[in-house]
């Protein structure tokens, strides 16, 4: 009997404890032991229902293309529970000079695919605009180096681009600066595009053409999610797994490797294993090796996390009718506010929200999100409240607030991040047994964390 240690109860640790369960059931001799440190399993995936609304904590969906975390419900028997984004409604403001401006047409991340509603919009300048027809003339460039998002978007169409669009769209999903993040590790296929073709505008119009001459399919919606909320997925994994396999309240302090055998001490008990998989954000796990390699800990060590609070404030009828159409707002840097975003949840999953509620989900990150920390929750609403009614005049007193932290839960990759993994990745294989999944690695969103956990685990059932 193989048995496995899983360190971490978030989705990356319960994706494979899954995987180990059905390889349990379909005969194979494993066994697995999950450790936890809260008392409950699901990491940052949490769900509260409040007035008939489902308010996320952690994430509120994930992109469809990725089909990990979706495929996961499914063989839950979770695929009638799946839910797409409205994107009929689909349009999102970008806080320009105080007013909200919305995102043109045909813009993919902050490529221009159309002419019309790009050269019409407001978001831009006449300079950055010049700009964008400049773009589409660059001739293929091969980079031999890894360099920020920053200087990447910067090079192709200007410090305002880098500002206006890249710098917020990604602070919503990594937490962090587009002048910190690693343009090979977060934007992968626009750097193979710069390689291939120069110009992204080209790029993606060539892209466009091929896609438009195969079969014509109706596009799927860009995010999914479950009708009862993301936690609805970790607890059913969890319903499928063996509740005396899953320990809570069992923070491990250490992993040790013992004459090929590898030893997990969690409060005052410590137990044998023949593999284990370290299923926990970069910092955590770092701690956790430090005993087993000291490379690969001060590796880990260096996987820079950011923080983030999320607030979602239920309002009434009224509110529901005067708010703008579309999914919500980013804040850019430049527009000196605190909030980075903010999502109109009934626009975007109406089953969220009962038809007489608008469900706003608010979102600090960063230094933004540390500076406002340690205020109470009340003084952190009070924050959200103003600057709403900056921005879209919201004045209204929400039915319920409430107010989510998340320390140091979203990984930034830097400047370098894959060839640090490679670093990683040397060292691991240096110690049979040892496998790595979550979100520090190739990917921080849910589907990807999925897929991580879920490698992890058949690596080490099918050595
Ligand atoms: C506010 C927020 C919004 C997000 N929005 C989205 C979104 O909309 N879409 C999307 O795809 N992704 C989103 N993400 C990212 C995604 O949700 C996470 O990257 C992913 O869920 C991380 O899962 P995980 O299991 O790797 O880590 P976690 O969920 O952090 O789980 C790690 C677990 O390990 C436990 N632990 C820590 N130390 C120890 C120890 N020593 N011993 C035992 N257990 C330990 C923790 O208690 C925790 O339960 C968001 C993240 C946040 C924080």
């Amino acid at each position: 009997m193989t048995r496995i240690a899983i360190v971490g109860g978030g989705i990356s640790g319960l994706a494979a404890a899954f995987a180990l369960e059905e390889h349990r059931r379909n005969g194979a001799a494993v066994e697995y032991t999950l450790f936890e440190s809260s008392s409950r399993l699901g990491g940052v995936l949490r769900t509260e229902y409040i007035d008939g609304c489902v308010v996320e904590a952690g994430p509120d969906s994930f992109v469809t293309e990725k089909p990990w975390a979706a495929d996961l419900a499914r063989s839950l028997g979770l695929g009638d529970q799946l839910i797409g984004s409205n994107d009929v409604d689909r349009k999102t403001y970008i806080l320009t000079r105080g007013r909200l401006v919305e995102m043109p047409d045909g813009l993919m991340f902050m490529v221009p695919t159309k002419i019309l509603p790009t050269g019409l919009s407001q978001l831009f300048s006449w300079k950055t605009k010049l700009r964008m027809t400049q773009e589409l003339f660059h001739p293929p460039r091969a980079v031999d180096h890894d360099e920020s998002v920053a200087a990447f978007v910067e090079r192709h169409y200007g410090a305002e681009m880098v500002d206006r669009l890249a710098d917020p769209l990604l602070s919503g999903v990594y937490g962090g600066e587009a002048a910190n993040l690693s343009v090979r590790a977060v934007l992968p296929r626009f750097a193979e595009m710069e390689r291939t073709h120069g110009s992204l505008g080209r790029a993606m119009l060539a892209a466009r053409k091929k896609m438009s001459q195969g079969p014509k399919k109706p596009a799927p919606p860009l995010f999914t999610s479950l009708r009862n909320g993301m936690q609805h997925l970790a607890e059913t994994v969890v319903a499928r797994l063996t509740p005396a396999r899953l320990l809570t309240n069992a923070p491990v302090q250490a992993v040790q490797r013992e004459a090929g055998s590898w030893i997990v001490s969690a409060g005052m008990q410590s137990d044998q294993f023949d593999s284990v998989i370290i299923a926990l954000p970069a910092p955590a796990a770092s701690q956790v090796l430090r005993m087993v390699s000291a490379e690969l800990s001060a590796e880990l060590a260096a996987i820079q996390y950011s923080s983030s609070i999320t607030v979602g404030l239920g309002y009434d009828r009224d509110v529901h009718h005067s708010l703008p159409p579309g999914f919500g707002f980013l804040v850019p840097r430049s527009e000196g506010k605190r909030l980075l975003a903010a999502t109109f949840v009934h626009n975007k999953f109406p089953h969220r929200a009962p038809e007489d509620r608008a469900l706003l989900r608010c979102f600090f990150a960063g230094s933004n999100a540390e500076n406002v920390w340690p205020l109470t929750d009340d003084q952190i609403v009070g924050i959200v409240r103003n600057e709403l009614q900056q921005i879209i005049g919201l004045s209204a007193a929400p039915l319920f607030a409430r107010v989510y932290k998340w320390k140091s839960a979203m990984a930034q990759y830097g400047v370098g991040h894959l060839d640090r993994l490679d670093r990683i990745e040397r060292v691991r294989q240096q110690l049979p047994g040892l496998a790595l999944a979550g979100n520090a690695y190739r990917g921080i969103g849910v589907p990807d964390c999925v897929r991580s956990g879920r490698d992890a685990a058949n690596q080490l059932a099918q050595p």
